[in-house]
Parts: structure tokens; sequence; C-alpha cells
């Protein structure tokens, strides 16, 4: 069995031309397989957030090639990678990329709606979603009406909504309290324990605990590639 969910071989990202062209990722291999999640750190700029545009079909590659579920992103229309992405991808975007005109509701139920889902089955969907964040009680305000914490979960919601199998997330704790954050990770291990796979970008090693691997980036290069210790260990869980 592969159970391989996203391949990137060696990937380059270059922004702009000439003196001002920025490298933000170069010869960048990661392979993520069901039932895994790889946690991404690095220092601010090092590329991490170009790595999750880049693996789900936002952004195309200068060099590299990007597979999605077998599916090449480099020869795929781009009717099928929006479909992919819809799909497939559950993305939690570092500044949440919310609509502002929706409801908490109606941001997490439109991504399976333009799918083609009934719409009283996408708010289903997204009313079960939004109570594994804890905001159902906020599910009919827009986003301007939540605090940052509340917005990034509906994020949360919305990436997970629906079967997805494969989980983007751009530090999706920012914004939370420790136990709030907390709860964020364990759904997201829970999902992936059930078989997708995902990738969380994150800078802080307790969080980082929860993936099974970690990639370390560096000026858009992979500089160290570890299994993780559990937290366990860390915290001398053993006396
Ligand atoms: P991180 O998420 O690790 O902070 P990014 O992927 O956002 O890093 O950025 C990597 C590098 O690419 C940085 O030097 C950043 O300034 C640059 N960069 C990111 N997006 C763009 C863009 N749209 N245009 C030009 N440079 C960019
Ligand atoms: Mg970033």
């Amino acid at each position: 069995m592969s159970g391989e969910l996203l391949r990137l071989s060696g990937i380059s990202q270059q922004y702009g031309n000439g003196a001002t062209s920025v490298t933000a990722l170069s010869g960048v291999d990661l392979t993520v397989h069901a039932g895994e999640l790889v946690a991404v750190m690095g220092a601010s700029g090092s590329g991490k957030s170009t790595l999750l545009a880049v693996a789900g079909g936002l952004s195309t590659p200068t060099a590299g090639e990007v597979v999605v579920e077998g599916t090449y992103l480099s020869d795929a229309r781009s009717a099928d990678v929006a479909r992919l992405r819809r799909r497939t991808l559950g993305f939690v975007f570092q500044d949440f990329n919310l609509i502002p005109t929706l409801t908490a509701r109606e941001n997490v139920s439109l991504p399976l709606e333009l799918d083609g889902w009934k719409p009283r089955r996408a708010r289903s969907a997204a009313d079960d979603a939004l109570a594994r964040v804890s905001l159902s009680d906020r599910a009919d305000h827009f986003p301007d009406d939540l605090s940052g914490g509340q917005q990034q979960r509906v994020a949360i919601a919305r990436a997970v909504a629906g079967p997805r199998s494969l989980i983007l997330a751009d530090e999706p704790t920012g914004a939370l309290d420790s136990e709030t954050g907390d709860t964020v990770l364990r759904m997201l291990r829970s999902r992936v324990d059930a078989g997708a796979g995902g990738i969380l970008v994150t800078h802080d090693a307790r969080h980082a605990a929860w993936a099974d691997r970690i990639v370390f980036l560096r000026d858009g290069r992979v500089v160290d590639e570890s299994s993780v210790t559990p937290l366990e260990t860390l915290l001398g869980a053993d006396s």
C-alpha cells in the first residue's frame, strides 16, 4: 500500500526577477502519507507559507513537481486543480481568509456547496464542524463580529468540514489560547489518525510534538528532518 497523499519533489519557488528576486524555496522534497501529520518549523521568512501554497496548488512553483493523490498538478487542467482543492484539501490560512459577507456557518459550508453538496447537507456538516471547535453559538455571526481566536476556529472548521484527505494548516493556533489550541490540535490529530494527511506549520515545539515528523526549513531549504520525540519524554514522564 502506498497511501501517498502528497509528494513534493525538487520544489523551488522564486518571487520576482533580477536583483530584487527572492528565492523562497529551493530544492524541497516532502512526502505526506495517509495517517501522517508533518510539522514544518522554521524562522519567519524561511518559506513555510510558500510551501503550503505550493502543496495546495494555490501557487505554481518555479521548478519541481507537486503530486496530490496521484494527480500531477503541472499536468492538470485548472478546473481539475480547483476541484481537487475543494474536495481533497482543507486549508487553514495564516490570515484566516474568511469571507466577510458570509456568516460563520456559510463560510464553512460554501466549499462543500461549491463541490455540489445540497445546501441542507452542507449546512449540517458545517454545524458539525463548528461544534467541534465549540462555536455552535456563533454560527450566525459574521467574521467582523468574532474575535481573532473565533475567526481562526471558523477557518479551522472550514478546513476539516466534509471528507478532506489532506489538511494544510498555517500556524492554526496562533490566535488561540493554549487550551483552545490544544483542542484544535487534538482535532487535527484525530482526523489524521482516521486516515487523512496533514501539514502543520508552527513555531511552537509543543505543538510540533503532535506530529509524526518535523521538517525544519531555513532560507527555503529543508535543513533537518526528525521524528518527533513524544511529549512525555520531553516532560520526563518516565519517572
Ligand atoms: P514564512 O511563512 O516561513 O514566514 P514565506 O513563505 O511567507 O515564509 O516567505 C518566504 C520568503 O519569500 C520571504 O523572504 C518572503 O518575504 C518572500 N515572499 C513571500 N511571498 C512573497 C511574494 N508574494 N512576493 C515576494 N516575496 C514573497
Ligand atoms: Mg508564514
